[in-house]
């Protein structure tokens, strides 16, 4: 241990530790208890690793006269006056008196039992933020208790909590957590060393320290997480991340695929081929070759297909597709939305039905009559590729023999769909492969944590003759500019998306500016067809009916439509080589990545094409930094990795892992923009652990991950 580090580890717990725990109290199962599990901390060790969020220092107390606006402060001073007052509205208002200063306390919500600690005369402590206003120091809502008493010699932490589940409480939960858990290390505290000199810290020190941290310590590196007791921390949580997946990854390689080897001679695949418009791009042949190697082979594949919009991954899968059927076995490809599967049915069965492949097609919305038939040829294996959405993989839907299961835009699919999928091959014990395809590049860093299970394939390349789309960022106030724009669109004969936004709170107001942006793009558009034509603008709205859904993008993808204007984010991977303008209103709603995949809505063909973002600032005077740095990324790179790379930076993981998010697999405390170095450690840790020391890389996962572990390997 460095000498510096010695003054400030192993600081026992209060005797407050000691008390019966209020974790199993003798009653039936408390609402307390109830809310401790909705936390997840069922075990002294999930009660110990349940870290605080922030600390409060009520460690001194301070004069009113030193405090400064905004500040958190702890008062003790006597009560003045204390009296309800009901305007603006009825609140107590109490005035205190420190020797220094004197500050109105206000409280919204009281109890006469609170009105009675607070009367004149008394000594109270009152923690709170102060504000100084018109009328003096004031603190609203603070917590206060009689004054005198010792003052705590650590900072109080504030841990996550949920509604009903008071601090107080939870406090005296996770101490009693942390004395009784086993925190002996599974792994030496001189493992990190190479790493970083001062996170020479053991977890025991580590997790008492950070429950109990001293007033001395910059509260500035327990809050940015760079506290060596941190750092020791998120090495043992990445390192469990790392263990968990590097188990799933051998469990899956003793599972057993059908050996789907590609044939020589007249095959679909080798007709496929022929057939295509188009030669595959190098990358395009790359990773089709990864593939149908890992088809090949007799462990399931479990692969992810990375490439931007527009990269041609839908030919990719269709080959793979090809290597199944010729080897006389059943394909599924689904999509998380309808629109989205029946693309691919569209585009797949233009491609396979001429050579002569047998396509079944299953949703939800399905007539039960023709559901019944799909159902029926999928059992008897006439069907010999099943395309749809997670219809496909309903109890009912029983295949004659799945081998290969590909899913799109995979981060739509949660866990338990794609467990569901797996289990779909009974067939001596056999699973399928599975490819998963993503239009959401992953960032180095997740597809090292979170995807660290899968293997990655990625095309890096986009098709010849595609123009860069040009992409500008527009203020509102010109609006009729980009109209302007969009007559002249129209007079070349292109067509263009007009994206509204979606506002989560209310899908009413949605709805209304999305109606109005349509009336009033028909009538400004009427004329905009030289040759007098009348120009269609159409409306696509979350709200349709599936059916009218369908319609509107028929007659855009058919071209009879110049104009869609829509709220529900175009469908992704909606192809219409002619639309070469894309607009999208109050775009500083919008996530990075989402801005992305919109715009590879355009720039499918040949011709130049564009992306304007308009934002409005509303009654603000500008835009929030986040806004104007997602905006400015978007004008400046096309290039899907640089966006996912600062989505990440921006707005951390959430985004990418969409589902898997639930499956409880999200870093709590590792932050993979800035721990880099720590996942590099724990990458290489893993094998060796798991090689070595394989009860205490069980430990370690069984302590980290518990009962979470087994749904992580989905
Ligand atoms: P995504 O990767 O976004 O799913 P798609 O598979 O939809 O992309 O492909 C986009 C468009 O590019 C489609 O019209 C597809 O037919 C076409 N395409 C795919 N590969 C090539 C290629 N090698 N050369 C030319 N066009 C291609
Ligand atoms: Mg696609």
């Amino acid at each position: 241990m460095p000498e510096s580090t010695l003054s400030i580890t192993l600081i026992e717990p209060p005797k407050a530790a000691a008390k019966p725990a209020p974790v199993a109290p003798a009653t039936p199962k408390s609402a307390m208890q109830k809310a401790l599990e909705k936390l997840g901390l069922k075990r002294d060790i999930d009660l110990a690793l349940h870290l605080p969020l922030r600390y409060e220092d009520e460690t001194r107390i301070t004069q009113l006269r030193d405090a400064r606006e905004g500040d958190t402060i702890q008062i003790e001073a006597q009560v003045l006056e204390c009296e309800i007052s009901f305007r603006p509205r009825r609140q107590l208002l109490v005035k205190v008196d420190d020797g220094s200063d004197v500050c109105t306390l206000r409280f919204f919500n009281f109890y006469p039992n609170q009105q009675k600690a607070l009367a004149v005369g008394n000594r109270i402590r009152a923690r709170g933020e102060v504000r100084g206003g018109f009328l003096g120091w004031t603190m609203l809502h603070p917590s206060f208790k009689p004054a005198g008493g010792e003052l705590p010699t650590a900072l109080t932490p504030v841990y996550p909590t949920v509604a009903g589940m008071p601090q107080a409480y939870l406090r005296k939960a996770v101490l009693s957590g942390l004395a009784r858990a086993e925190l002996s290390d599974t792994f030496a505290p001189g493992d990190l060393s190479r790493l970083n000199t001062h996170a020479l810290w053991t977890l025991r020190q580590a997790l008492h320290f950070l429950h109990h941290p001293t007033p001395d310590v910059s509260l500035d590196t327990l809050q940015d997480h760079s506290h060596p007791a941190w750092q020791r921390l998120k090495a043992e949580e990445l390192l469990a991340q790392q263990l968990s997946q590097l188990q799933s990854r051998r469990a899956r390689a003793a599972l057993r695929a059908p050996e789907l080897k590609g044939r020589v001679g007249d095959t679909l695949h080798a007709r496929l081929l022929q057939t295509l418009p188009f030669a595959l791009t190098k990358a395009q042949q790359r990773v089709g070759f990864e593939i149908a190697k890992d088809m090949a082979h007799h462990q399931p594949m479990h692969r992810l297909l990375q490439g931007d919009v527009g990269a041609g991954k839908t030919v990719v899968a269709a080959l793979a597709a090809t290597i199944c059927i010729d080897a006389g076995w059943q394909c599924a490809l689904m999509a998380p939305t309808e629109i989205l599967a029946e693309q691919h049915f569209r585009k797949l069965i233009g491609w396979l039905e001429p050579l002569g492949v047998k396509t079944a097609w299953l949703t939800g919305s399905q007539k039960t009559k023709s559901r019944r038939e799909a159902l029926d040829l999928i059992e008897r294996g006439e069907a010999q590729l099943v395309v749809g959405t997670h219809a496909v993989i309903q109890d009912k839907v029983q295949f004659k023999n799945l081998a290969l299961a590909i899913i799109d835009e995979q981060h739509r699919f949660g866990v338990a769909q794609r467990l569901a999928l797996r289990n779909k091959l009974q067939h001596d014990a056999m699973e399928p492969h599975l490819l998963m395809m993503t239009a959401t590049p992953i960032p180095r860093t997740l597809a090292m944590s979170y995807y660290a299970d899968l293997d990655v394939s990625t095309i890096d390349e986009l098709p010849p003759g595609r123009t860069p789309i040009i992409t500008k960022v527009v203020n509102e106030a010109r609006r009729d500019e980009v109209i302007q724009r969009i007559r002249a669109q129209i007079a070349q004969g292109r067509q263009i998306y007009w994206v509204c936004p979606l506002i989560e709170e209310s899908e009413a107001l949605d709805l209304t500016n999305a109606t109005e942006t349509h009336a009033e793009l028909s009538a400004v558009l009427q004329d905009a067809c030289p040759e007098g034509k009348p120009v269609t603008v159409g409306l696509l709205h979350s709200r349709m009916a599936q059916d009218e859904k369908k319609a509107v993008m028929a007659a855009f993808v058919a071209g009879e439509m110049a104009v869609l204007v829509s709220t529900t984010v175009i469908e992704v991977g909606v192809d219409v080589p002619n639309a070469s303008l894309m607009v999208v209103e109050h775009a500083e709603r919008f996530g990075l990545s989402q801005l992305h995949q919109l715009r590879g809505r355009v720039g499918r063909g040949a011709a130049a094409s564009a992306c304007v973002l308009l934002y409005s600032t509303g009654d603000a005077p500008r835009l929030s930094e986040h806004a104007r740095e997602r905006l400015r990324a978007m004008a400046e790179t096309n290039d899907g990795f640089e966006i996912a790379r600062r989505d990440l930076e921006i707005r951390g993981p959430g985004e990418f892992l969409g589902s898997r998010q639930s499956g409880d697999a999200m870093l709590r405390f590792a932050d993979l923009a800035t721990d880099g170095d720590l996942l590099e450690w724990a990458r290489k840790e893993a094998p060796l652990m798991l090689d070595h020391h394989p009860h205490l890389a069980e430990k370690h996962v069984q302590r980290w991950l518990g009962t979470k572990a087994e749904f992580l390997k989905a």
